[in-house]
């Protein structure tokens, strides 16, 4: 993965063992999977209600986490007795193959699995979502063309699971431990260099906090080393290619345009690869477009709020709804603000929220169905009832 998009060796080895903990777990729940026999109220019939597998799926994963969005779709289709064609991202093709290597040498039957690797997304997956053996499409990747798939897949009433794009706000309040609130902010933002669905793309802090906030997060951002993921020091590696990160740097130099102020960073860094400077903007203008948009690189805009009200609103101010980050040292404050912000995922006090155990997933344009935990299998699963007469 280190060589095929760049991310820091450390971080592909995690994402190896985040990747394989999807097996582990959903290796588990295939046991787990049970319907019922029960009388019906009016006491003559009886029901039997079974799952089964939803049958031949469509899995299509993004370049960002090339392992752990092949696995996290795999497993569970596995687990439920589905067969499966995964189209990788045509940037990262080779990681899913190796997986696939993998599995068959574990045993998994052939033609359970099947990998085909195209740079044509459309002309290849469009014949396939059309072919009446598909029941199901699983999607990972930007919401344009999970939209697009939605549409693709209305025509056969297929399933879909979308997990899509992301803005997640990481909102630090007032009393939140500073050092531990820029502990989860490097977790949530540097990630992948930021290139993650989960990344925090907006910081919204507490107006009486937030330039302690930004001077610490900015010390700490900046001291991370960049350099080729696989040298041995690298806590930052390159973007995907050059286009994303002049994406990423014109959206800095919008932001500075309209008043912001780059606490550290804000350039591309001089040299071959196409590395970015881990940023701090602070001052960023309510209507910027780096708050509207998915950054994906290493850039950390601030804005500030006054009240409790103010925090949720600006967090729910977003099309996406995929996580949000909360800093506080008041639990019942927490839990209040996760009943009131629209994300399927939440992390209180915690950077990190990705865990085979969870059911990741969003809401609003950031997708539909969940991936991990017990509900993951349910998406590769339908309930059959049989009526049976009165025996
Ligand atoms: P992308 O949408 O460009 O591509 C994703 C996959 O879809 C790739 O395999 C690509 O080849 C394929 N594809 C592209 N056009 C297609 C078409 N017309 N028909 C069928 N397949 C098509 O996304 P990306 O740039 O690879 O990944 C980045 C995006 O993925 C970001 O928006 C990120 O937020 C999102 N993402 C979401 C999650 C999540 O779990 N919610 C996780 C990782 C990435």
């Amino acid at each position: 993965m280190t060589l095929e998009m760049g991310k820091p060796l450390a971080e592909a080895r995690g994402e190896v063992t985040y990747g394989a903990e999807f097996l582990r777990w959903f290796s588990e729940e295939a046991v787990r999977v049970s319907g019922r026999y029960s009388a019906a109220p009016d006491g003559k019939n009886r029901l039997l209600v079974q799952k089964k597998p939803v049958g031949p799926c469509l899995l299509i994963t993004p370049w960002n986490f090339p392992l752990a969005m092949a696995t996290r779709k795999v497993a569970p289709a596995v687990a439920a007795g589905c067969t499966m064609v995964l189209k990788p991202a045509n940037l990262t093709p080779l990681t899913s193959l190796l997986f696939a290597q993998v599995m068959q040498e574990a045993g998994l039957p052939a033609g359970v699995l099947n990998v085909i690797q195209t740079s044509t997304a459309g002309a290849v997956t469009g014949p396939l979502i059309k072919d009446d053996r598909l029941r199901k499409i699983s999607f990972t990747g930007s919401t344009p063309v999970g939209q697009a798939l939605i549409r693709e897949a209305a025509d056969k009433v297929l399933r879909t699971s979308m997990e899509l794009g992301g803005n997640a706000p990481f909102v630090v309040f007032e009393d939140a431990d500073l050092d531990k609130a820029v502990e989860g902010a490097i977790a949530a933002k540097m990630r992948n260099m930021g290139e993650a669905c989960t990344a925090a793309n907006r910081f919204i802090v507490h107006e009486s906090v937030a330039d302690e906030f930004a001077e610490k997060f900015a010390a700490k951002i900046g001291s991370l080393t960049t350099a080729r993921g696989t040298e041995p020091e690298s806590k930052v590696g390159p973007l995907i290619d050059g286009k994303a990160r002049d994406g990423v740097h014109a959206l800095v130099t919008e932001a500075v345009e309209g008043g912001a102020e780059a606490v550290t960073g804000g350039a591309a860094v001089d040299g071959p690869g196409y590395f970015y400077q881990p940023t701090v903007l602070k001052n960023v203008a309510a209507d910027a477009r780096i708050l509207q948009e998915e950054i994906f690189g290493p850039v950390a805009p601030i804005i500030t709020f006054a009240t409790e009200d103010d925090a949720v609103r600006l967090a729910n101010n977003t099309e996406y709804g995929l996580v949000a980050y909360v800093f506080t040292k008041d639990l019942n404050r927490g839990l209040r603000i996760s009943e009131r912000i629209e994300t399927g995922m939440l992390g209180l006090n915690a950077g990190v929220i990705s865990n085979a155990a969870a059911p990741f997933g969003g809401v609003k344009q950031s997708g539909l169905g969940r991936e991990g935990g017990s509900e993951g299998i349910e998406e590769y699963l339908y309930t059959q009832y049989v009526g049976i007469a009165d025996p």
